[in-house]
């Protein structure tokens, strides 16, 4: 358990569509995450299948190739959010992975409707995310203090 804790979340191809991205940001924003690294990219299969990502892991799923298709389909904004258990807290926020499950209040439980168009992903342990953010952030993150972690953290 750290305050220096650090997940990887993204926005997907259809959250950018969407409009989503300031939304999305807003959450992690106001329940006090610190903001450390975020780009826009454009992704390509080979990077998205490369093992360091959650979705290695998927392959061989049916829905993998279109997994990737997707998530290839379009530019997708990756961010790196650091505080208190990030990485579960982040999961909790984006909801279950299909959203007939996923709570109301939760990103996926707000906005979505198909597991195939979940807008948003998260790292689901503290080593893939160290593996995530290593993978779409090779240039490193940015460390600053924030004044008022004083008042979000004993
Ligand atoms: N996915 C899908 N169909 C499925 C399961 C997953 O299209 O039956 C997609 C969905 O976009 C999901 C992603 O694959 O977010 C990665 O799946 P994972 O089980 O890692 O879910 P997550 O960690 O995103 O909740
Ligand atoms: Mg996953």
């Amino acid at each position: 358990m750290s305050i220096k804790e650090q997940t990887y979340i993204m926005v997907k191809p259809d959250g950018v569509q969407r409009g989503l991205v300031g939304e999305i940001i807003a959450r992690f924003e106001k329940r006090g995450f610190k903001l450390v690294a975020m780009k826009l990219v454009h992704a390509t299969p080979e990077h998205l299948e490369k093992p360091a990502t959650d979705y290695a892991d998927l392959k061989g799923k049916p829905f993998f190739p279109g997994l990737i298709k997707y998530m290839a389909s379009g530019p997708v904004v990756g961010m790196v959010w650091e505080g208190l258990d990030a990485v579960k807290t982040g999961r909790v926020m984006l909801g279950a992975t299909k959203p007939l499950e996923s709570a109301p209040g939760t990103i996926r439980g707000d906005y979505a409707l198909a597991v195939g168009r979940n807008i948003c992903h998260g790292s689901d342990a503290v080593e893939s995310a160290q593996n995530e953010i290593a993978l779409w952030f090779p240039e490193g993150v940015t460390q600053y203090s924030i004044a008022n972690e004083g008042w979000i953290f004993e």
